[in-house]
């Protein structure tokens, strides 16, 4: 038997790509798969413009079986086969793709389905298989075809007896070494598991034959071990089903399915976008705060999925820092990948969609506000920080999508409001938006310089948390009104005149100021008499831009 050899390049090429493209073995389940899909649908698309073949769909599947005495895996489809030619082009050419060229062909609008589209994922099989079999039978040939290989040192192609059209490859899985064990690539459990991680929206039924016990017919509680055929991926995924045709429950089991969270899901958001980039995508916002949500090992990202195909578990770049805590997945046919669909070739439909989807969530979490404000106050208890760092960061950068999503605690009728609902109803005489930091909301009600700005009738915005004046000094303004500490010495408005200090006033304690400024020198800068107080006999001040507040922080910041 003749044996036919790559070229030299296309050898050490092979060798190299087994052995550096994937950073994870497993993922040769997931090539082999997305092959067989990609054969299935092949069928489906001839269907479509070819009378002579029909597409029934429940003829046409994926299985998985595994050998444990003869150390072998074997994945078959009742997809469009190979002849000898294609066995030669396909997969005695590396980086030929099939696949592609059939999209390519086939001007069908559905043609995107097609996952293919390198020409290398079939050679993942030798990450864990010493030997490559083909046994294939093309829809368009009378004789079935074996195709065998050892990895880099070429293949052989025989005929071969196969009744029905498809597919079978079959690894020899390599022995144990000292460093690698091969044999989970055997075990049901763990390829189950791999099929459900990778594979679980592919649209066609993968198959496994399970181990399971049974009550033995007749009996009480005698069990027995049967094997049974059992359908292990979900086929249908929930983001490309029509909003219409889905629950609330069901939104929630994904997100449950999906490990997103324990919790229940407060809300979820469903994008389907078909424009100039197509993409799907499911997103929740979490009703509690993942216990490590305000610590480093916190990593923000969405799933992200090609044609239904896990890509990456965590992709960062789909989310700004301030909507972190958002939980989800995408899917898009239109991303272009690296060889190894593991890292994105260059990010500009990535982009597009991470643009999309920030301002899809800043509406959705508007929408929340207006409606829901019950919700939207739950949610900002957990979230609501990180939407003022996020304001805070990048030097404001972010302040326009952000700023109508904070509430404050607020004098009046202390409830939380929105700067908005503050701005909107100031009375006409009112230069600016005042707030006062504190601890605490009841801590602030007892601050003396509260009283004066109190008295005028103006509403107080109340900063409870660290970060609140921080965030309010990178806004600034809103809708042309300052913002303005009830403890500056200017607070725009002209105190009664009685309570004007006259020079008389001013010099008639002298003595006893100059006494107190001295004893708290380096502590205080002056000692003034003060008309704005009521009920307290004193209250510190600042004249500068940071308050007492911020200068505590400050302080405290390791340097
Ligand atoms: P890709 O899937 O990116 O095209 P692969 O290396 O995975 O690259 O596969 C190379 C080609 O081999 C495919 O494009 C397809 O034409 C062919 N092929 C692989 N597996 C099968 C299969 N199970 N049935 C039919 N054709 C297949
Ligand atoms: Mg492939």
């Amino acid at each position: 038997m003749a044996k036919k050899q790559f070229k030299a390049e296309s050898k050490r090429l092979l060798e190299m790509m087994i052995n550096s493209i994937y950073s994870q073995r497993e993922v040769f389940l997931r090539e082999l798969i997305s092959n067989a899909s990609d054969a299935i649908d092949k069928i489906y698309y001839k269907a479509l413009t070819d009378d002579r073949y029909q597409f029934n769909k429940d003829s046409y599947y994926i299985k998985v079986s595994a050998d444990k005495e003869n150390r072998t895996l074997t994945i078959s489809d009742t997809g469009i086969g190979m002849t000898k030619e294609e066995l030669e082009a396909n997969l005695g050419t590396i980086a030929k793709s099939g696949s592609l060229a059939f999209k390519n062909e086939t001007e069908l609008k559905d043609g995107h389905d097609i996952i293919g589209q390198f020409g290398v994922g079939f050679y993942a099989a030798f990450m864990v298989a010493d030997v490559v079999t083909v046994i294939s039978k093309a829809l368009d040939g009378d004789e079935a075809y074996k195709w065998e290989s050892k990895g880099a040192d070429g293949y052989t192609i025989v005929p071969v007896k196969k009744e029905t059209v498809g597919t079978d490859i079959i690894l020899k899985i390599k022995e144990n070494t000292e460093d690698d064990s091969y044999d989970e690539y055997l075990e049901e459990y763990r390829l189950k598991s791999i099929i459900k991680k990778y594979s679980d929206f592919i649209r066609y039924p993968i198959k496994m034959d399970v181990k399971t016990s049974k009550k033995k017919e007749g009996t009480e509680n005698e069990y027995e071990e049967v094997v049974e055929e059992q359908i292990i991926n979900s086929m249908v995924p929930i983001w490309r089903k029509n909003k219409s045709e889905l629950t609330d429950e069901d939104y929630e089991k994904f997100y449950n399915e999906k490990h997103y969270g324990f919790d229940k899901p407060l809300k979820h958001i469903h994008i389907s976008v078909d424009g100039t980039i197509r993409y799907n995508a499911i997103l929740y916002i979490p009703e509690n705060i993942p216990f490590d949500y305000y610590s480093k090992e916190f990593e923000k990202g969405l799933e992200l999925y090609s044609n239904g195909v896990l890509i990456m578990n965590k992709c960062a770049d789909l989310l700004p820092d301030y909507f972190s805590f958002v939980k989800g997945m995408v899917d898009s046919e239109d991303l272009s990948l690296n060889i190894s669909r593991e890292m994105l070739q260059h990010d500009r439909q990535l982009k597009l969609i991470a643009k999309n989807i920030n301002k899809k969530i800043k509406s959705e979490l508007q929408a929340l506000l207006k409606n829901e404000r019950e919700k939207y106050e739950e949610f900002y208890k957990s979230f609501g920080r990180q939407l003022k760092f996020g304001v805070y960061s990048d030097f404001g950068a972010n302040k326009e999508t952000l700023q109508d999503l904070l509430l404050f605690h607020s004098s009046k009728d202390k409830k939380l409001v929105t700067i908005e609902e503050y701005v909107t109803r100031m009375p006409e005489d009112q230069k600016y938006i005042y707030y006062a930091t504190g601890e605490s909301v009841e801590r602030i009600d007892k601050l003396p310089q509260t009283e004066l700005v109190a008295d005028k009738g103006y509403e107080i915005l109340y900063f409870t948390e660290d970060i609140d004046e921080f965030a309010i000094k990178m806004l600034m303004s809103y809708k042309e009104k300052e913002f303005k500490s009830v403890s500056s010495s200017d607070l725009g408005f002209e105190p009664d005149e009685s309570k004007n200090v006259s020079e008389e006033e001013k010099n008639e304690n002298k003595e006893l100021f100059d006494y107190m400024k001295n004893a708290l020198t380096g502590k205080v800068t002056d000692v003034r008499i003060s008309k704005r107080l009521k009920t307290h006999p004193v209250c510190l001040s600042t004249d500068g831009e940071i308050s007492i507040e911020m200068e505590k922080i400050l302080n405290a910041m390791p340097d």
